[in-house]
């Protein structure tokens, strides 16, 4: 059955369409070449006037997995206020800033976004993980596999194992845990904090691995992520977050790569000087200049948004520190087997709070002044930053000067003296919204047929009514496809349907199950043959289905 979608403005960026006319051919999910004469159209739908985009993708949101479920326990006062009441079509569920599973997925297809990448997921809880995705309707979705701080490895590092051990071991993660990624979050430091270390800087020894430290995690699985050949390259949540002065640690942390290819997460929280009177200021303008150096390396911003969400990190030490800032005054942290940790603090973000409105304005200039969209991609590290439903509030601030501006008027005043942001002029394009939301991440990802609308990819398909309030146009598309399916009208869900889950499976050497398999048994509640997650979980008889991104091994 072949859908002609008539006289939309195209912005396809991986294809070089900046704001065309053209039609587009869907069928069975997928876009077509325009049919031979004769050929029969059954639908049509007339998209003069509008707007063309493929379905955005997310790239770092988290959506899944054991600090999800803590932060959603920890505000129950989110889902009181917030309820999302059962429909024909929907499921009920609650929550803003930590929405439940189905109104995750809902929300986001509204917002025509239709695959989110949870970048945090642990080995050991994989499996709740992508139970949590897999009730998380309408997008798809996958998750990085966060290494780093879990003892296997950073026995490795201190016996001086060889890359290729390192590498298996790295793979079998992969595989076993079905991810799409690697991250790493404060580079061997929430196990160092396990030691009752309170911070690790980038060539600190760790009080346990003498010969491990934080740049020697991220130059070991940097070149693991590179050798698997792994598209996506290492995800890293650098040492340090939060605290002034840590962007001269960013700064040696692109260092500790190598040149190999590097992705810096929610970088705001990584950018922070020490100028001034408070001893706080920004290091957005380093930053880009950091880009503008090395051509292996992107970021995603991690945009502050004002008003109540939740902190929810896999960094203990970050979020012990935090601890004291918590609003509402409540936080938890937690230890997680040998693998890593976690801690969640609730924050209330204030335009009239000094820190906070120099962190809202870093995470502008960051997007502002990094000239290449095609390496920085839009995120409030959701709900870490901002809940995701603020993303076309953030578009707003990035596409319209005089919004932005007057906004700025609002801030602390202080923190406004000391940002540039009132003086950059620079409105983003939609193209280059649709390069930092769609082809951008799709790229980075490895996702050859998503975040884009050449012939052959996926029928994902965003339709926006051109209005001058960009916040309006892009938080209700008139149409968002899902695999070719109309999935939400004018911002309400018609039709729901199930993503497919991304995942990356490099060759390796199955020697390594030896190994692990002796370690688990000694050291782990799970052992070997329970850990990994198998591909009948995630497929469950239909519900779901795992599409596998293709990886070349260069070592
Ligand atoms: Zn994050």
């Amino acid at each position: 059955m072949l859908t002609r979608l008539t006289g939309g403005t195209i912005y396809d960026p991986a294809n070089g369409v900046d704001g065309e006319v053209r039609d587009l051919y869907v069928r069975d999910g997928r876009i077509v070449a325009p049919p031979l004469d004769g050929e029969t159209i059954a639908h049509e739908h007339d998209l003069s006037g509008r707007v063309v985009m493929a379905g955005a993708i997310d790239i770092h949101t988290h959506i899944g997995g054991g600090k999800m479920t803590l932060a959603r326990m920890l505000l129950p006062e989110d889902h009181a206020e917030h309820p999302v009441p059962r429909t024909r079509t929907m499921r009920s569920g609650s929550g803003y800033i930590v929405p439940s599973t189905f109104a995750t997925g809902y929300r986001y297809a509204e917002m025509g976004y239709t695959a989110c990448f949870e970048p945090a997921m642990m080995p050991t809880n994989a499996r709740q993980a992508h139970m949590e995705m897999a009730d998380t309707p309408i997008v798809d979705k996958g998750a990085y596999v966060m290494l780093g701080s879990d003892d296997f490895l950073l026995r490795l590092m201190a016996e001086q194992a060889e890359q290729a051990i390192v590498n298996d071991y790295v793979a079998w993660s992969l595989e076993s845990a079905q991810a799409l990624a690697i991250k790493v979050v404060n580079p061997g430091g929430i196990s160092a904090f396990k030691f009752n270390q309170r911070a690790l800087d980038l060539d600190e020894a760790h009080p346990y691995y003498p010969n491990v430290t934080p740049r020697a995690v991220v130059e070991v699985l940097t070149r693991a992520v590179h050798e698997l050949g792994v598209p996506h390259p290492l995800h890293v949540h650098g040492c340090n977050l939060g605290v002034p002065g840590n962007i001269a640690t960013t700064e040696k942390t692109v260092g500790a790569a190598g040149g190999l290819p590097l992705h810096l997460t929610h970088v705001q929280f990584h950018s922070y000087g020490t100028e001034g009177d408070r001893r706080f200021s920004s290091g957005a303008a380093r930053i880009a200049e950091a880009l503008n150096a090395h051509p292996n390396l992107s970021i995603d911003v991690g945009q502050l948004m004002f008003g109540q969400t939740v902190t929810a990190s896999g960094d203990t030490m970050a979020q012990y520190r935090n601890r004291k800032s918590a609003r509402p005054k409540k936080w938890v942290c937690m230890d997680i087997e040998c693998d890593a940790g976690c801690g969640i603090v609730p924050f209330r973000y204030k335009h009239k709070g000094f820190v906070n409105a120099l962190q809202w304005a870093i995470g502008l200039e960051l997007f502002l002044l990094v000239q290449d969209p095609w390496r920085v991609f839009l995120t409030t590290d959701h709900p870490n930053g901002a809940p995701f439903a603020t993303y076309p509030h953030l578009i707003r601030l990035l596409m319209d000067r005089s919004f932005r501006n007057d906004t700025f008027a609002t801030i602390h005043p202080d923190a406004a003296a000391l940002s540039t942001l009132g003086s950059i002029d620079r409105e983003y394009s939609l193209y280059e919204i649709a390069v930092m939301t769609r082809a951008a991440p799709a790229k980075s990802l490895g996702l050859a047929d998503r975040g884009h609308l050449g012939v052959g990819a996926a029928a994902d398909i965003t339709v926006y009514k051109a209005q001058r309030n960009r916040e309006r146009m892009f938080e209700r598309p008139e149409y968002v496809f899902k695999d070719g399916q109309i999935v939400a009208r004018k911002g309400k869900i018609v039709n729901v349907t199930t993503g497919t889950t991304h995942v990356v499976r490099p060759e390796y050497e199955r020697t390594i199950e030896g190994r692990l398999r002796d370690y688990m048994v000694r050291y782990q509640t799970v052992g070997i043959d329970n850990f990994p997650v198998r591909d009948e979980e995630i497929i469950a008889e239909g519900r779901g289905s795992l599409s596998i991104v293709p990886s070349e091994r260069r070592a």
